[in-house]
């Protein structure tokens, strides 16, 4: 068995082919650019008045003495005199017009109503309240990388230099196929043996939280339905991943039936808790990854997060989401499993500080195990016990 961090990296080992698609511009929020953008000109793009108020040449300026108003000057129209001793009213926004080096701000101006005005300072210098051209950005500049995930402020920037339909990567198309004899959709009734189906609609849900549409088929545990449903996804599919059967059982099909349909083990078993039957291929031909993730329902949410995610992220050049350290609150005692434990943890928050803390649960089939958590902590393999106010690694949700 190798350890989480081998498994992470052996998932990562292989990188997806990228694709890209230019989708709209309010689409591409939450996705990662696939091209780097630059200045289409120079931001801000003209001498611009960052106040309301006069423009004149600040050498002019002498205190009290009183200036001819030669008009106004509205953002967005272009004013073509020049200015020389006399002044222009300005608006936020506008282009300070030739001539001109400074803006004295309206409140500190007394107009007479005949055209004239003086101002009330006692000095002007020379660009005050003008922002200069290309003093932002020049055109051709570097103002995005590609990979950068598009946010608010990623969104701003395309608007503002015309980035219509930004050039972004393809999400992975990703199917799951749940396992089990047992197992029965959500809304019909479980005999007094059965269960409901609650790992697809976990892993449906955590994919929606990435952007994707996943779909999902139920099989019982028969080779034959098995592994007619593995040959059908594969064709469809970017990623592929089973809940269920790769344990020890009689019943564990599933890495069987994958090797039948030529997906190639990479790895069967991490040391980690939960997770330790996790198994890992690729179908080189087809290019599908493939997971077969335990069937318990924590041990479906955390492998997801801890294997399946990364992977799905890097589809669009993401790197894993960097896990934090953030301090133990209260200790914590293990019986030695000589696996690293994943317990559900949540962030809490108060005088000494944001901590985080280990919950309760019933192990691994427990259907709220993981209720409330808000992340992952991790019980290191080599450690016993943990104490209050040790740094422990926790992976948010
Ligand atoms: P398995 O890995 O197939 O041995 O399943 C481990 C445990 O998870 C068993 O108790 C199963 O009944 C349960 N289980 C398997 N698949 C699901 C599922 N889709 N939803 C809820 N529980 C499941
Ligand atoms: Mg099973």
């Amino acid at each position: 068995m190798i350890e989480y961090e081998e498994a992470l990296e052996a998932v990562l080992s292989k990188s997806p082919a990228l694709q890209t698609e230019a989708v709209e511009l309010l689409a591409a929020g939450n996705r990662v650019l696939a091209n780097s953008i630059v200045a289409d000109r120079d931001y801000p793009p003209f001498e611009r008045a960052t106040m309301d108020g006069f423009a004149l040449r600040a050498e002019t300026f002498r205190p009290g003495i009183e200036y001819r108003v030669r008009g106004t000057v509205l953002a967005g129209r272009v004013w073509k005199g020049k200015i020389d001793s006399d002044c222009v009213e300005i608006t936020t926004g506008a282009a300070v017009p030739e001539g001109a080096n400074a803006v004295i701000r309206v409140e500190d101006s007394r107009s007479d109503g005949n055209g004239r005005v003086h101002f009330e300072c006692h000095d002007v210098k020379a660009w005050q309240n003008v922002a200069r051209r290309g003093e932002d950005a020049r055109g051709g500049e570097l103002l995005l990388e590609k990979g950068q995930l598009v946010d608010h402020a990623v969104i701003s920037v395309l608007a503002s230099v015309g980035v219509a339909q930004p050039e972004v990567y393809v999400r992975p198309r990703v199917s799951i196929i749940s396992t089990g004899d047992e197992v029965i959709p959500v809304d019909e009734t479980p005999g007094p043996v059965e269960i409901r189906n609650s790992n697809a609609p976990a892993l449906l849900y955590m994919l929606s939280a990435l952007g994707i549409q996943g779909s999902s088929v139920h099989v019982r545990d028969t080779p034959e339905q098995l592994e007619a449903a593995i040959a059908t996804m594969l064709r469809t599919s970017d990623v592929l991943i089973l809940t269920g059967g790769v344990s020890k059982g009689s019943r564990d099909l599933v890495g069987a039936a994958l090797e039948q349909a030529g997906v190639r083990k990479v790895f069967h078993g991490v040391r980690m808790k939960p997770g330790k039957p996790v198994w890992f291929g690729r179908h080189d031909s087809e290019g599908v990854f493939v997971f077969g993730l335990p069937g318990n329902p924590y041990s479906v949410q955390a492998t997801f997060r801890l294997l399946v995610e990364p992977l799905v992220r890097s589809f669009e050049s993401l790197k894993p989401r960097p896990s934090l350290f953030l301090p133990l609150r209260g200790d914590r005692n293990r019986s030695s499993s000589g696996r690293a434990d994943f317990f559900p943890a949540r962030v809490w928050t108060g005088p000494e500080g944001t901590m985080i803390e280990g919950m309760q649960h019933n192990g691994s089939g427990d259907i709220r195990a993981c209720l409330a958590s808000t992340g992952l902590g991790r019980h290191p393999a080599n450690r016993e016990s943990l104490s209050d106010g040790e740094l422990v690694e926790y992976f948010a949700w």
